[in-house]
């Protein structure tokens, strides 16, 4: 039987994911009280946050984190757990503001991005299923002829990761599917557990020094040459303030949250299926993620249930039942679960910004306060290498990537907060009745 399980975005807990039910450690950090002084304050303890405040306490500032749940609330303990190349799309796009040598500087980054993570996980030793092997799926001819295209690009980029294209009839060999054209095998991707990543992180940080506070929402920033960020029960006092609160940022800094737009997608996690189910679904245990806007992603997880994600939901509105939404999507692919259990069913915000750049940055009118945000549905990777970018911007290093990031601007959706979402519904339908004619 589905597990009615309701999705408690509000609570200050994990969601009842399969993340939550399977991460490695317990940590918990205090909630700030009183006053605390550092060179830079950040606020939002997602994979943004964490690693900025590694980057930078390593170039010797000392660093105050404030979450406002717990660490990894948000979409870095929630999300597919793909770790795949490459920020942005279409980023060629960019050229006529950043020059071809910017563009190449982004392609180029979007593929450091996934050597950070590696690199992090060696380092700290983080036990999060590392697994490498990734396939972009085609649902149509043209798909794979893209997918030609990409693995020359990549190739032309000195990519040093095998890139293997499949036929139609090829596709046996990495998902028990009939529902795709072909494939491009990338074994320079792959997947992990996005949540024991996190905790891993902060406590990395906290062993660095960094001071980490938990259920400590910010409730205002005054600005100024010093910002003061005010929580319920304390403040803190900074040289610099970093915003890495993505989706979830809200009105905290209304010019930043207009220009992300939250987004909602769902997972499901079937019960652990037997070495022969697994096999046969997805033989060489490899990320998967189709083509469509409104695309399908899933793998399995370690102890072999298949984690299937998918939908984008606009409207702000979380489906009442996500196992009951989602287990047809995962029967279109994969007929042969009809009688597999769903242990969890969970979703959360993705950040999506107009041109789908992940916005790396800094305030115009405070030039104290940096922010990233607005991957777009793809930040495992690049929140990683934004936290690189601002603590080298931070820390006054030559930064050519947080300059090519910070010269592209980013529009604001139009029709405020309670409007945007219902605009930008539209203008997905749109797109998905293309892709239906
Ligand atoms: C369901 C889902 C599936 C996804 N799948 C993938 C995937 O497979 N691969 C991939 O690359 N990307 C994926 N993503 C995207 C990826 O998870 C995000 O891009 C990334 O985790 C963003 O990290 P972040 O630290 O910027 O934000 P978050 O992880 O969302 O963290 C922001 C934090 O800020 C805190 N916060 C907000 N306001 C305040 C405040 N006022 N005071 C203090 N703290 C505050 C929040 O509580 C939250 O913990 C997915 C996202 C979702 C939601």
């Amino acid at each position: 039987m589905n597990a009615r399980v309701r999705l408690p975005v509000h609570t200050d807990q994990h969601a009842p994911s399969y993340y939550a039910a399977s991460a490695n450690r317990s940590l918990a950090f205090p909630e700030l009280a009183g006053d605390e002084r550092a060179d830079v304050c950040i606020v939002g303890g997602g994979f943004s946050g964490l690693n900025s405040a590694i980057e930078l306490v390593r170039r010797g500032f000392s660093v105050v984190l404030l979450e406002a749940r717990q660490i990894g609330w948000g979409a870095s303990g929630r999300n597919g757990g793909q770790l795949i190349r490459g920020v942005g799309h279409d980023v060629e796009r960019f050229a006529p503001v950043i020059g071809d040598e910017g563009v190449r500087e982004i392609k180029r980054l979007g593929l450091e991005a996934v050597e950070i993570v590696r690199r992090r996980i060696e380092e700290f030793a983080i036990d999060c299923d590392l697994t490498w092997g990734y396939c972009d799926l085609a649902n149509k001819p043209a798909d794979l002829a893209g997918f030609a295209e990409d693995a020359e690009a990549l190739r032309a980029l000195g990519y040093r990761h095998e890139l293997r294209l499949l036929q139609p009839g090829q596709m046996h060999e990495v998902v028990g599917s009939e529902r795709y054209v072909g494939g491009l095998i990338d074994m320079g991707s792959g997947h992990l557990h996005p949540l024991n990543l996190a905790l891993g992180e902060a406590a990395a940080a906290a062993a660095l020094g960094v001071r980490l506070f938990e259920r400590s929402p910010v409730l205002r920033i005054q600005h100024g040459a010093e910002a003061l960020v005010h929580t319920a029960r304390g403040r803190v006092r900074a040289k610099t303030l970093i915003l890495g609160c993505n989706a979830y940022l809200n009105d905290l800094e209304p010019g930043l949250g207009g220009k992300v737009l939250p987004a909602g997608s769902y997972l499901i996690a079937t019960e652990p299926l037997s070495e022969e189910q697994a096999q046969a679904l997805i033989p060489q245990n490899m990320a998967l993620c189709d083509q469509r806007v409104a695309l399908d992603y899933y793998r399995l997880s370690a102890d072999r249930r298949l984690l299937f994600g998918g939908a984008c939901h606009y409207s702000g509105r979380d489906p009442a039942d996500i196992a009951a939404y989602m287990r047809p999507k995962m029967l279109q692919v994969f007929p042969q679960l009809a009688d597999v259990r769903i242990d969890y069913q969970w979703g959360g915000m993705i950040g999506i910004g107009a041109n789908r750049l992940p916005q790396i940055g800094r305030l115009a009118e405070h030039p104290n306060v940096y922010y990233a945000q607005a991957y777009s549905g793809h930040g495992v990777n690049a929140t990683h290498l934004a936290g690189r970018l601002l603590a080298e911007a931070i820390a006054g290093e030559q930064s050519r990537g947080f300059d090519v990031f910070a010269r592209v601007p980013h529009m604001t959706f139009p029709g405020g907060r309670h409007l945007r979402s219902p605009l930008l519904a539209l203008g997905m339908l749109w797109y998905r009745l293309k892709e239906l004619l």
